[in-house]
């Protein structure tokens, strides 16, 4: 399907994949262009801060002669916190050119080669009752995780982590990269997301220790979305406030990370006491950010009484 001025109901969008030609009828951030998605779901910080949040492709570039050079984005490339981010976007997008003797287009089907047609439209609408519920998760996951009492840092490091975006081996195997899949935290599963951050049994057992030192009854279950926001419940139910809560759950997330680059990059061994320590320490500094009760509390009180001084 060529594209005109005007786009297709965004109900069928889901199932059509736009090819970039001369990149000025696709809209930059906002529809599926590259195979990896929505500029914007990958980069929410970028969009947000963009000035050019309606842009297409090719507004975002410009020839110099015959070469493609993209711009700013509509965005600060001087501001530090989104300095990281931009250097991801320019690398995911450096090799791809908009091609100035080709129109966009549109094709239905995800690539198959099958055309659009009313009973194909019918069982996408169908099939897309199901969709809701993963949509959901993702999107409150990541809601949950930008309002974390944590340092940005870690919280860009969530997003990475809620989207699946971290270099781990499955995902890094499945792009084709030779690794071992195992993980190195208990050699006894593959290293997934899910694996590595809830149900590998050194992680398993910090989850044990840190909710049993909360008061908290935790359920490991689900893709790590579905973790984050049971936690979050759980953390609820016990009078811990929705954005501590969070912030707990990432940074025992971002420390078992930590602790695995450590052993992967740096030889070290999985001790899981010096990691529970790691954890309450982090929790303790970072938590008292923003909560006046805490910062009154020594790390000594914390430790006796967590939740009592989370307030
Ligand atoms: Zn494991």
């Amino acid at each position: 399907m060529e594209l005109e001025s005007s786009f297709p109901s965004p109900i069928l969008l889901d199932n059509c994949v736009y090819s970039l030609g001369e990149g000025t009828l696709i809209p930059f951030w906002n529809v599926v262009w590259l195979n990896v998605g929505r500029l914007s779901d990958l980069f929410p910080v970028l969009f947000l801060n963009s000035s050019a949040k309606d842009g297409t492709v090719f507004s975002m570039g410009k020839w110099t002669g015959t070469r493609w050079e993209w711009g700013s984005f509509g965005l600060d490339a001087s501001d530090v916190i989104l300095m990281q981010d931009i250097s991801d976007l320019r690398n995911l997008i450096a090799n791809i050119t908009p091609n100035s003797s080709v129109r966009d287009s549109l094709e239905w089907g995800k690539g198959e080669d099958s055309g659009y047609t009313t009973k194909s439209g019918y069982i996408n609408l169908c099939s897309m009752q199901e969709i809701p519920t993963v949509v959901d998760n993702v999107r409150n996951s990541l809601s949950v995780n930008w309002k974390a009492l944590v340092p940005f840092r870690i919280k860009a490091f969530g997003w990475r982590c809620l989207i699946d975006r971290l270099p781990l081996k499955i995902p890094l195997i499945r792009r084709g990269v030779s690794v071992e899949p195992c993980c190195v935290l208990c050699c006894g599963g593959d290293e997934d997301a899910s694996h590595l951050f809830l149900y590998c049994s050194f992680s398993k057992q910090i989850w044990r220790e840190i909710s049993s030192w909360l008061g908290i009854t935790v359920t490991l279950e689900g893709p790590v979305q579905e973790g984050l926001l049971s936690w979050v419940r759980e953390c609820r139910k016990e009078g811990v406030g929705k954005n501590s809560a969070s912030g707990i759950w990432l940074t025992i997330v971002w420390c078992i990370w930590r602790h695995r680059n450590d052993i992967v990059f740096n030889g070290a061994s999985p001790i899981l006491t010096d990691l529970v320590w790691y954890i309450k320490l982090k929790l303790w500094k970072w938590l008292s950010v923003g909560n006046i009760s805490l910062t009154k509390c020594n790390f000594y009180d914390f430790c006796k009484n967590p939740v009592g001084n989370l307030g």
